[in-house]
């Protein structure tokens, strides 16, 4: 009953501006996720200055992490909020000018260049707009994407991998009939199903 409920649910673009308002952002974490220190070999394969893609990155303090690597950051986000904290959380200047080819979308550019912020739906972004990217950082992405987006999801983020870039995701393993979120179960056999 509750994977069911799950599947048919709908976050709306509303619904995630609202929980950064009102501080309900309990997904963040102050420290870096420790899965990306277990796994950064894996996502590198000891390759430097890479491009590597945040899809719906709130404000995941990882991107500075990576960015102090030397590697280049692109993330998007709905939430202008999230994208400003996250500049303001790690102190770093930026500026801000509009995206050419999507209306009321905002580019976040640290004042040092190495960290890209789009404020958008990330259904919006394509590679001509951002190109293509040697490593994505999927925490908290797509286990939020509404179950019915997830075919449009995930043929996004294939669009936008380089030939030998590396794809390093998070989902949790719990009984959807029991617990709520976050906030939606992915399950092994659908991540197959959508990436083979
Ligand atoms: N990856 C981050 C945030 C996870 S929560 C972390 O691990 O902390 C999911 C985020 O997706 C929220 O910040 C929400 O504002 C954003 N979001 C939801 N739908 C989106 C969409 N269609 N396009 C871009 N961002 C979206």
């Amino acid at each position: 009953q509750g994977g069911r409920a799950q599947a048919d649910r709908v976050l709306t673009a509303q619904d995630w501006l609202h929980k950064w308002e009102t501080g309900a952002a309990a997904f963040h974490k102050e420290h870096g996720h420790p899965l990306l220190e277990k796994y950064l070999d894996t996502l590198l394969s000891g390759r430097s200055g890479l491009r590597i893609f945040f899809p719906l990155c709130g404000k995941a303090v990882d991107m500075k992490r990576l960015a102090d690597l030397g590697h280049s950051i692109v993330g998007v986000d709905i939430s202008e909020q999230a994208l400003k904290e996250f500049f303001a959380d790690q102190g770093l200047p930026y500026c801000e000018e509009p995206v050419p080819g999507i209306a009321g979308a905002k580019k976040l550019q640290s004042t040092s260049g190495n960290i890209c912020l789009y404020c958008c739906s990330i259904y919006d972004l394509s590679s001509a707009i951002v190109g293509k990217f040697d490593g994505v950082w999927d925490r908290g992405a797509l286990v939020a994407v509404n179950p019915c987006d997830r075919p449009r999801y995930a043929s996004l983020m294939i669009s936008l991998m380089e030939k030998n870039s590396s794809y390093l995701l998070v989902t949790v393993l719990y009984d959807p009939n029991k617990h709520k979120g976050p906030p939606f179960y992915v399950p092994e056999s659908e991540v197959e199903s959508l990436f083979g």
